[in-house]
């Protein structure tokens, strides 16, 4: 398989190329040449043997079958539950898809825990060795660090603002005892945090010389992990479903798309949002333009832009690089997108409703879950599961629902405790979070005191 720019002006790469290079030099996103068609009927057993059918089209040749299957096992042996991403009934038409069961309790991890395992296989073999730079709110920078603690051929240095993650995602970050792995707080905002890592990437002589690169979500590989839970799930039912997908960055919600273009039996999607309702506006009015970004209970979903749209964008403009490149530049001039109105039809109408829920709502929802099933939802996946209720309940006879749980309630106990008066514990394996002692620097918001900083981390 060869990988194109959204912006078409780069040449081609192979799968291991683009696992390595993330974002592509044009300032473009890296997209397969075509879309592979699924392997039916699947003789796999197991979801880490679906897992190896379905992307390995995407890898070869760069990745064997035999390295595949290897990576797969070891990233999805660390998740406990031994279906990895189990599928629970709440309604008579509506399920949840549980894809918390990773090692820090966020969706996050089922595509990090194998992309980290990527990077240090595709390094070793080069005898390279790189500095993943990232700034996190919250979710991803601890799995990020997790899914990477411990690999030979990587340090990684995750910024996160001082003071504005919850105790349990900075933990998750600070506790990681391996030399490689550093959590730093930055006297700043999470956009502070961005806006730094961006610094640090447009510093060609600082980036060259500590081999700079990141996992952020607009990594292809990351996009391709999340296609096989939407494969295992929709494989189960006996029609085809639809899925409810608390959406950000558009990562996951575009990893289903693909999927059904692959031949998944999908129906078509809800995209949920909280409060920061950029996506859901423009499904339903046509209307993308930004906003200030407004803190909410769900801070995975608090952006301000889906950068994993351009993907589909791509995909409308009949893959045509140079008309995608355009339409984002004007949308980055005028702070708003057109589309045209065959885009929509084509694209829009009939595959993607919406719904966004304030923390009221959200908050609600949580309640309302727990009285009628005795189960607890984080606030992101409260914003799936209640925008499958608005646009899919009642008697409006649709295909069955999978709502997507992107978190477990433990790494959002204050909302949950708030919604139901229940306080949740940390699973097993987390126990002793608040134990563990705790590993951090604070630097100041400047770019050379950030610069020096990662270098002296790295050159141990
Ligand atoms: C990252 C994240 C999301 C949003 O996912 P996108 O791929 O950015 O759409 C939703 N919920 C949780 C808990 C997350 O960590």
């Amino acid at each position: 398989m060869r990988y194109l720019s959204t912006r078409g002006d780069e040449p081609d790469l192979g799968f291991n190329d683009v696992l390595l290079a993330g974002l592509a030099n044009d300032g473009g996103l890296y997209v397969p040449e075509r879309w592979p068609t699924l392997v039916t009927p699947s003789t796999a057993r197991t979801y880490v043997e679906r897992a190896v059918e379905v992307m390995l089209p995407f890898v070869e040749p760069d990745l064997d079958e035999a390295t595949l299957t290897r990576l797969c096992t070891e990233a999805y042996g660390t998740f406990r539950h031994p279906a990895v991403v189990p599928l629970i009934q709440i309604d008579h038409r509506l399920w949840i898809q549980e894809l918390f069961h990773g090692p820090t309790l966020a969706f996050k991890d089922v595509a990090l825990q194998l992309v980290g395992r990527m990077f240090d296989h595709v390094l070793a073999e080069r005898g390279q060795r790189v500095t993943i730079v990232g700034a996190t709110s919250g979710d991803t920078g601890s799995a990020a660090i997790d899914a990477v603690a411990g690999c030979e051929n990587v340090d990684i240095v995750i910024f996160y603002p001082l003071g504005r993650t919850s105790d349990v995602q900075r933990r998750q970050m600070t506790t990681v005892d391996q030399p490689n792995a550093h959590a730093v707080a930055v006297e700043g905002t999470f956009d502070d945090c961005q806006d730094l890592v961006k610094a640090m990437f447009n510093d060609v002589e600082f980036r060259r010389r500590n081999n700079l690169s990141a996992v952020n979500s607009i990594n292809w590989a990351r996009v391709m992990a999340q296609i096989v839970y939407y494969v295992t799930a929709a494989e189960v039912f006996s029609e085809a479903v639809t899925f409810s997908v608390p959406t950000g960055n558009f990562g996951n919600v575009l990893a289903g798309w693909i999927a059904r273009e692959m031949g998944a039996p999908i129906n078509d999607f809800v995209i949920a949002s909280n409060t920061n309702d950029i996506l859901t506006r423009f499904i339903n009015d046509g209307d993308m333009s930004t906003r200030g970004v407004v803190p909410t209970l769900s801070p995975s979903m608090d952006i301000q832009v889906s950068s994993n749209f351009e993907r589909l964008l791509f995909e409308m403009n009949g893959r045509d690089g140079g008309m995608t490149a355009e339409q984002l530049m004007q949308f980055r001039a005028r702070g708003s997108l057109e589309l045209e109105p065959d885009q929509r039809e084509q694209f829009i109408t009939g595959h993607f409703r919406a719904a966004a829920f304030d923390d009221a709502a959200t908050l609600a929802e949580i309640a309302r879950v727990r009285d009628e099933t005795g189960m607890l939802l984080d606030p992101h996946s409260a914003t799936g599961t209640a925008a499958a209720r608005e646009l899919c309940g009642g008697d409006q006879s649709t295909s069955p629902v999978v709502a997507l749980a992107t978190a477990h309630p433990a790494k959002f106990p204050d909302a949950v405790e708030r919604a139901t008066g229940c306080s949740v514990g940390l699973p097993d394996h987390l126990a002793n979070l608040f134990d563990l002692e705790e590993r951090t620097q604070t630097v100041v918001n400047d770019l050379g005191a950030v610069e020096a900083l990662v270098e002296q981390l790295v050159s141990r």
